[in-house]
């Protein structure tokens, strides 16, 4: 199997498409930040008709990153996925994060930055979860992990926990450039 194929595959397994949840957008006029197995559908579906890219080349992967999606259509690695590898669990949640990415460029979602990767890092540490990895050092994924341990509890996101993770987020230098602008997806070319 090709990384198209392992990725449309893993996007349709029945514990990715059971991540579901949805949190109030720091901007009250965007409403609800949602994330569910139309989400991962959407982009299997994309995969599959060649509306999304994936290369295995990581010439242009950002340093210290395991995945990557660039959404901007203008770019050559437009609505492109790099994925080197889909071999461990860390991996694969590394390509559920860049999927949400994906899904919110393709639906021309506009909503603030820290909600786009706030998303992302929540559905990435669902699939984590999965896989037993409960704890982690680093402040972004401690928060969200966290949110994780207890959405079980109520179904929902812990607000204060969700602060938490977006303030991990603003604080990283890894998306200082996007503290406070607003993500606009460009759909598929
Ligand atoms: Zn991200």
């Amino acid at each position: 199997m090709g990384i198209r194929e392992e990725m449309i595959v893993l996007l349709r397994t029945p514990l990715v498409a059971s991540i579901n949840f949805s949190f109030p957008s720091l901007n009250r006029q965007i409403g609800e930040v949602r994330v569910n197995q139309s989400s991962f559908e959407r982009v299997a579906r994309a995969l599959e008709t060649n509306r999304l890219n994936v290369t295995t080349n990581s010439n242009n992967l950002v340093v210290g990153a395991s995945a990557q999606y660039t959404s901007e259509n203008a770019l050559k690695i437009g609505n492109t996925f790099i994925i080197p590898r889909l071999t461990t669990v860390l991996e694969r949640g590394g390509v559920v994060h860049e999927s949400i990415h994906a899904s919110f460029d393709m639906t021309r979602s506009v909503l603030p930055q820290v909600d786009n990767e706030a998303a992302a890092y929540i559905g990435g540490c669902f699939y984590y979860a999965s896989g037993n990895y409960r704890s982690f050092s680093d402040p972004i994924h401690h928060a969200a992990i966290q949110i994780v341990n207890e959405f079980g509890q109520t179904n929902s996101i812990n607000p204060a926990r969700l602060e938490e993770l977006r303030n991990a987020i603003n604080n990283n230098p890894t998306y200082s450039h996007l503290v406070g602008r607003t993500y606009s997806g460009d759909g598929t070319k």
